[in-house]
Formats: structure tokens, C-alpha cells, sequence
């Protein structure tokens, strides 16, 4: 009974903006009024006490170990950590992509792990924006036409023109994926994860494709979707100094969370190196 009530706010379809709930120091909105200072509040999305053991044949691959995580409305979360150390596996979780072997991960109070398959489905559509290292673009379609298959098959989207000006490709709308470069295509990429005006953004190694200065550019257009549409964001790289453009840095070694840190000046991506 209880989880019918709260599974049914889970997926009823709002717009409502995800820095609703957030109580900055300031008293001041998140969304839509740029700021620096990292947003509070209950947390959009959580995963408690979580772990993954991925069995392989004879051999158990802990890939997650009690990692207790949240991202709370409006911030932008950079997610560090070596190789193999559980990343992927932590954000495909909280993205409703795969299930934890035990612990619980909620979104806005209810409770995923015991969803079903549509439930997680319509989770996914809905709520998620997922953005990889590689683009997945179709190769015959337009940008505008890759965005415009996802905004076909969600309630309130974006229209695709605005989602492509939104990351800096209003004059390329209507180029194919070939005619792109690749920090152009992961933008085209970020247009169709946002352009369903998800409550969170996923991000697995948006830049690990790409060159320093393109991966700059693509970080930059990351940091104006959460400012500008208060999106959740998080955000996966093995290149620490990404870190510093977030307002909270989590860095994970052997499926585990070993720091946390708060960002009180998240750096503007231009001043990043690596
Ligand atoms: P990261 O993204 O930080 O590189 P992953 O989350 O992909 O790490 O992987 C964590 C651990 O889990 C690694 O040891 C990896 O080999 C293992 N792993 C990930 N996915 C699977 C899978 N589908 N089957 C078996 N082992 C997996
Ligand atoms: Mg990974």
C-alpha cells in the first residue's frame, strides 16, 4: 500500500523543478539564476548501503561495496575514481540500467530496487537523461533528428531546435553525425539527454572520447545545462581535475566511496587542465 502511494510519485510526470525543494544558504533559486554556491536540499535521488557482485562462473567481482550516495536537487557531482573501481556500475544503478545485489536506491522517496521492469522503464524515460563516452547517435538522422527521437516519446520535451541551441549548436541542426566533429556529436548527444527536461542528468565519461580543448567545451556545456535548467547532474572521469568545476567531488576506489568533498568555488571548465 505504501509503496503503490509512493511509486506513484515517483513516476507521475511533473515538470516540476528539480531546485524546488532546495534551501540555498541564500534563500535564492537554483535554477535559472547562475550561481556558484552548492545546492542543498532533500535529495532527488539516493542509493543506500548499495552493493554489486557481478558472479563470473567460479569468481564473485565485488564491484560495489556499501556505497551510500545522494544527489541533491540542482548540483553538479563529479564521480572520480580509477579504472575498474565501480563507476560505471554506480551511475547505470542510480540510471535504473541495472539492479544492486542488495541496498536500496530511491528517487524522490520511492523505492527503485523494488520496482518492475516498466516501472524502471518509464523511471528511465521520464526522469533520466544518460550521456556516454561515446555518442550513439543514429549516422542517418540529423542532429535535430536524433534529438527529435526522444522528444517523440516523452510528455512537455523541448522542442529539438532549443535543446541544440542550448549547447551551442543552433547552426548545425541540420548536419548528419558524419558532418560533425566528435565534441560536436557529444553535444548533440547532451541536446537529446536533456531536451526531455529530465529531472537528473548521468553522465559516463562524457569527455574520455575527446581531446583536452573539445572535452573543455563539452564540460562547459554540462555546467550551463545544470545552471541554466537546475538539472541534477553527475558526472563520471578518471581525470581528477575535472573535479574542480563541480560543486561536490566523490571519488570511489574498490567499490567503495573513500572521500567526499564539498567545492565551495567549482572552477569554470576554461581554467581546467589535465
Ligand atoms: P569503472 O566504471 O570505475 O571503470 P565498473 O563499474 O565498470 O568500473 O566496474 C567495476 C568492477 O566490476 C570491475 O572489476 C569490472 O570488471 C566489474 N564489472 C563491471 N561490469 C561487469 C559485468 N557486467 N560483469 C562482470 N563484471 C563486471
Ligand atoms: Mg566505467
Amino acid at each position: 500500500m505504501l509503496w503503490v502511494h509512493v511509486w506513484t510519485h515517483v513516476t507521475s510526470r511533473d515538470n516540476k523543478d528539480p531546485s524546488e525543494n532546495a534551501a540555498p544558504p541564500n534563500g535564492s533559486r537554483v535554477s535559472g539564476s547562475p550561481t556558484t554556491q552548492s545546492p542543498r536540499g532533500e535529495p532527488v535521488l539516493s542509493a543506500e548501503a548499495i552493493t554489486k557482485i557481478y558472479r563470473m562462473g567460479d569468481v564473485d567481482v565485488h564491484a560495489l561495496s556499501g556505497v551510500t550516495f545522494a544527489l541533491h536537487p540542482g548540483e553538479l557531482v563529479v564521480l572520480l575514481g580509477a579504472s575498474g573501481s565501480g563507476k560505471s556500475t554506480l551511475l547505470n544503478i542510480l540510471g535504473g540500467l541495472d539492479t544492486p545485489t542488495s541496498g536500496n536506491v530511491l528517487y524522490r522517496g520511492g523505492n527503485l530496487t523494488s520496482a518492475d521492469e516498466a516501472q524502471l522503464t518509464r523511471y528511465r524515460r521520464e526522469h533520466v537523461g544518460f550521456v556516454f563516452q561515446f555518442y550513439n547517435l543514429i549516422p542517418s538522422l540529423t542532429a535535430r533528428e536524433n534529438v527529435a527521437l526522444v522528444t517523440d516519446i516523452v510528455d512537455s520535451p523541448m522542442a529539438p531546435a532549443e535543446a541544440l541551441e542550448l549547447v551551442g549548436l543552433g547552426e548545425r541542426m541540420d548536419h548528419f553525425p558524419a558532418q560533425l566533429s566528435g565534441g560536436e556529436q557529444q553535444r548533440v548527444a547532451i541536446a537529446r539527454a536533456v531536451a526531455k527536461r529530465p529531472q537528473i542528468l548521468l553522465c559516463d565519461e562524457p569527455t574520455g572520447a575527446l581531446d583536452f580543448r573539445t572535452g573543455v567545451r563539452v564540460l562547459d556545456v554540462l555546467r550551463h545545462v545544470n545552471r541554466e535548467l537546475g538539472t541534477t547532474t553527475a558526472v563520471i572521469t578518471h581525470n581528477a581535475p575535472v573535479g574542480e568545476m563541480a560543486h561536490r567531488i566523490v571519488t570511489l576506489a574498490d567499490g567503495r566511496i573513500v572521500s567526499e568533498r564539498r567545492n565551495e568555488k567549482p572552477k569554470d571548465p576554461s581554467e581546467l587542465s589535465w
